[in-house]
């Protein structure tokens, strides 16, 4: 019998791949997946952050049943269907009143920010959009060019698109400093080339996350926000990764003090089924009708499922239980840098944190290598981790939101030890080879 793996070289495009280590699943429950050979693999990625409740939740399975045993139909583009008027109604009564106009639905993130990047600019008459460097914003062609993230070179940005440094405290000399530096280039940039007059948006993240899981310093967010409110540039927060209480507050921007006018939901809002969203004022969200559409957005189970995840998120505390279980695997992992000198920084919020590898300290040089080789090791012993930052060297934790501090106390055992392997030269580099990772 050939294995899992091996058919899914033979019979999927690898167009899509991403992959770290040879990892087939077959099924999951709660924070573990499970391999074709029957291994429990403890998951802190949770699918990039997408399965929010972890695997198989009995309130996500009773929603999509619920939804498909009397089916809407399939779409919202010809139709009102209740689940998703259910779904819009609920995002609304979350997000800032600024942002509280209309809901767009979509199936992923790209989708939504390429919206939103179509509505801003087709809805304000502006042509220009700013976003930053490293920023993820999806894998679209219209997100793609208002993304600024290495993995995406040669993709061609959109006309007016300016790209601004990401303040990053651990590289750019401290929190201060960091912040300074990129709002002095973002003001010399409203000052001469880009006339803020002619800017759209501001598409920010409030973690950079496929940049390094990279924290903006305090208060910089705040001066950006009066920069744009000045000039009547629209704020838009993607939550895609970080949003919906992965933080240990609802929203990421609460972290900022900035209040978005456009907020944009994916990866977890669905807990797993493919469901984006975009909130902001109706003046953007309402520009006009067949402006923006696929056959099936408004999907009535996956608008159940995300609704599901939305209650079962407030029912069961998770942004409570994501601040308190990221406090303590925050803690955990601060004490492997105190062991390990590979861990240069660790850093994030709730359950978004990041781990970033260096092979010294003083110079900070990206441990590229060794992070491949971290992640691979970490699999083998039974742990799911992928990594990301524009030199490849963060890992990066997404676990579900229901995990708990024994399961995050375990996982970083298993880290700890991939790591100790790692330094001590025990990993098979030519195994790893196989794998580009990004
Ligand atoms: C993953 C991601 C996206 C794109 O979402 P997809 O579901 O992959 O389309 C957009 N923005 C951020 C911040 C992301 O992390």
């Amino acid at each position: 019998m050939t294995g899992l793996y091996e058919r899914d070289k033979r019979s999927l495009s690898t167009l899509s791949n991403l992959r770290f280590f040879p990892q087939s699943i077959t099924g999951g429950k709660g924070s573990y997946l499970i391999a074709e050979d029957g291994r429990r693999l403890l998951d802190f990625s949770a699918s990039w952050g997408a399965a929010s409740l972890g695997h198989s939740h009995p309130a996500l399975a009773a929603a999509v049943a619920g939804a498909l045993k009397d089916q809407a139909g399939a779409s919202h583009l010809s139709t009102a269907n209740l689940p998703a008027v259910e779904l819009a109604e609920k995002l609304l009564a979350l997000v800032p009143d600024r942002a509280a106009g209309r809901v767009w639905l979509g199936h992923s993130g790209s989708d939504a920010n390429e919206t939103v990047a179509r509505a801003v600019l087709a809805a304000t008459g502006r042509s220009r959009i700013l976003s930053f460097k490293g920023a993820y914003h999806g894998g679209t062609s219209g997100s793609m060019a208002v993304s600024g993230h290495p993995v995406q070179q040669g993709v061609p940005k959109a006309a007016g698109l300016s790209l601004i440094p990401f303040p990053d405290g651990y590289r750019d000399g401290g929190e201060a400093a960091a912040a300074q530096a990129a709002l002095d280039h973002l003001r010399a940039l409203l000052d001469g080339p880009v006339p803020p007059n002619e800017v759209a948006a501001l598409f920010l993240e409030p973690i950079q996350s496929d940049g390094g899981m990279i924290v903006p310093p305090d208060g910089y967010f705040q001066e950006v926000e009066a920069l744009c409110r000045r000039h009547g540039i629209l704020i838009v927060a993607d939550e895609v990764k970080v949003g919906l209480g992965r933080s240990g507050r609802f929203h990421a921007f609460e972290h900022l003090g900035i209040q978005p006018d456009i907020v944009v939901f994916g990866k977890g809002l669905g807990g797993g089924l493919p469901v984006s969203a975009a909130v902001g004022p109706e003046a953007i969200m309402n520009h006009s009708a067949a402006f923006s559409f696929q056959t099936v957005h408004g999907n009535p189970v996956c608008a159940a499922a995300a609704k599901a995840v939305l209650e079962t998120i407030e029912r069961d505390s998770l942004v409570e239980q994501a601040a308190e279980v990221g406090l303590h695997l925050k803690g955990l992992l601060e004490r492997l840098q105190e062991k390990h000198a590979l861990v240069g920084d660790v850093r994030g919020r709730g359950l978004a944190l990041g781990v970033e590898l260096v092979t010294d300290r003083q110079t900070k040089e990206a441990a590229k290598t060794a992070t491949a080789l971290t992640v691979y090791r970490a699999f083998e012993l039974g742990l799911i981790l992928y990594y990301v930052g524009v030199s490849s060297n963060v890992l990066e934790f997404t676990p579900p939101l229901t995990l708990t501090k024994e399961e995050a106390t375990a996982g970083v055992a298993l880290l700890d030890q991939a790591l100790s392997d790692v330094a001590a030269g025990r990993v098979d580099q030519k195994k790893v080879a196989a794998f580009a990772g990004w």
